[in-house]
């Protein structure tokens, strides 16, 4: 069963699984508990949070662990201008790229105190450095993704926090490196910028945990409220075996990325070269600097859904566009946002290879695919 979806999610990695399964039924204390029990899932907490800052080139007490990527993001939209203290409107400037966990999250501010500009990009997703700046000028936040979910296209974000920092150097930088994370480095790739997004199940952890880290002292108001866990910043019991199954899992990306990655590129560009030959498929992103294991394509003449079910019934598992709630296709605002026309967003079709694609899923992706094809045309 060949699965090219690994940007949705990406299988659990077997480090994970050794080091999470002992602990499941021994340690279930609650880190803020003052006892020895509740010490030892703190220690576990705590090693965790620092291993993840140390990875991020973050300070420990910078990692605040949160639910998932999505939090962080609305974390960041809201805790950053409810921190800021002017009593002026807003300004949010983002890309219109952005995962709709930033979007949207922005938007809804736009109801009370901000306003917000989107910059564009290319026709393969590129946000240029000194357009981002000059949009930024005054700004409270400036987010960046670090590399799109859907195209895999990588920002190159040293650039932009030069030129934001030299137009508007109050300015709060983000980056969402969701994506990013499990292949670049993250100490480097955020030099510059004061906070990022990370999610867990994209690393090959446990759904349910992600983190937004603070390389810097920049101000960020409290998500939630109540018990005062994560220096009062986000309060609930926290889960000390999820973070530590976060931290095994890129501690794990970051010891096999060398090898992953160009194992990975050269499998991805196989497939593609592959799938041009047999279907005539496009690769949308091609000429831009992209993460290794996306392979975002256009069937042209052909319709995505259509693809999508005829793959799943042969079992290959892929995706059009990111993949949403309801796990339906709607248009997608990254692919009108490169000038897509719409016929080709109609055949668009995205795959992801992640840390356990092997040449055999590979192999047997391409023969599916073309039979596929050629059935339907
Ligand atoms: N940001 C990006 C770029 C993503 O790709 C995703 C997930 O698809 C998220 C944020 C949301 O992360 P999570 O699923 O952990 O909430």
């Amino acid at each position: 069963m060949p699965y090219l979806d690994h940007a949705a999610t990406t299988s659990v990695r077997p480090e994970v699984l050794a080091a999470v399964e002992p602990l499941l039924a021994t340690l279930y204390g609650n880190p803020s508990g003052g006892h020895a029990i509740g010490r030892e899932a703190r220690r576990v907490l705590d090693e965790a949070r620092e291993e993840i800052a140390d990875f991020c080139g973050a300070p420990a007490q910078g990692v605040m662990f949160t639910s998932g990527g999505t939090e962080a993001d609305n974390w960041v939209i809201n805790g950053v201008l409810d921190a800021s203290a002017t009593s002026e409107q807003h300004r949010i400037v983002t890309t219109n790229i952005e995962h709709k966990a930033i979007l949207e999250a922005a938007h809804k501010r736009e109801k009370w105190d901000a306003l917000v500009v989107e910059v564009g990009v290319d026709g393969l997703g590129r946000v240029d450095p000194h357009e981002m700046a000059d949009a930024s000028r005054g700004a409270t936040l400036v987010s960046v993704m670090a590399a799109n979910n859907e195209l895999g296209t990588i920002q190159d974000l040293r650039s932009i926090a030069t030129e934001v920092r030299r137009v508007s150097p109050g300015t709060v930088l983000h980056t969402d490196a969701v994506q990013a994370a499990p292949w670049l480095d993250l100490a480097e790739l955020t030099q510059g910028f004061d906070l990022l997004t990370l999610s867990s199940h994209k690393l090959g952890g446990l759904k349910g945990t992600g983190c937004l880290v603070s390389r810097t002292s920049v101000k960020v108001a409290p998500f939630l409220v109540g018990g005062g866990q994560e220096l009062g910043l986000r309060a609930g019991t926290q889960d000390a075996i999820g973070a530590m199954a976060m931290a095994v899992a890129l501690r794990t990306a970051v010891a096999e990325r060398d090898e992953a990655t160009s194992r990975i590129a050269m499998l991805r560009d196989r497939f593609l070269a592959e799938l041009a030959k047999s279907t005539g498929a496009t690769s949308t992103a091609q000429g831009a600097t992209v993460l290794p294991g996306h392979a975002h394509v256009v069937f042209p003449g052909m319709v995505a859904e259509e693809l999508l079910v005829a793959f799943d019934r042969a079992d290959l598992q892929a995706t059009a566009g990111s993949s949403c709630a309801s796990g339906a296709t709607e248009s997608s605002h990254v692919l009108r946002a490169i000038g897509l026309d719409r016929l080709a967003v109609r055949g668009a079709v995205r795959f992801t290879l992640g840390h356990a694609t092997t040449d055999l899923d590979i192999d047997e992706a391409c023969s599916i695919i073309g039979r596929v094809v050629a059935q339907l045309r």
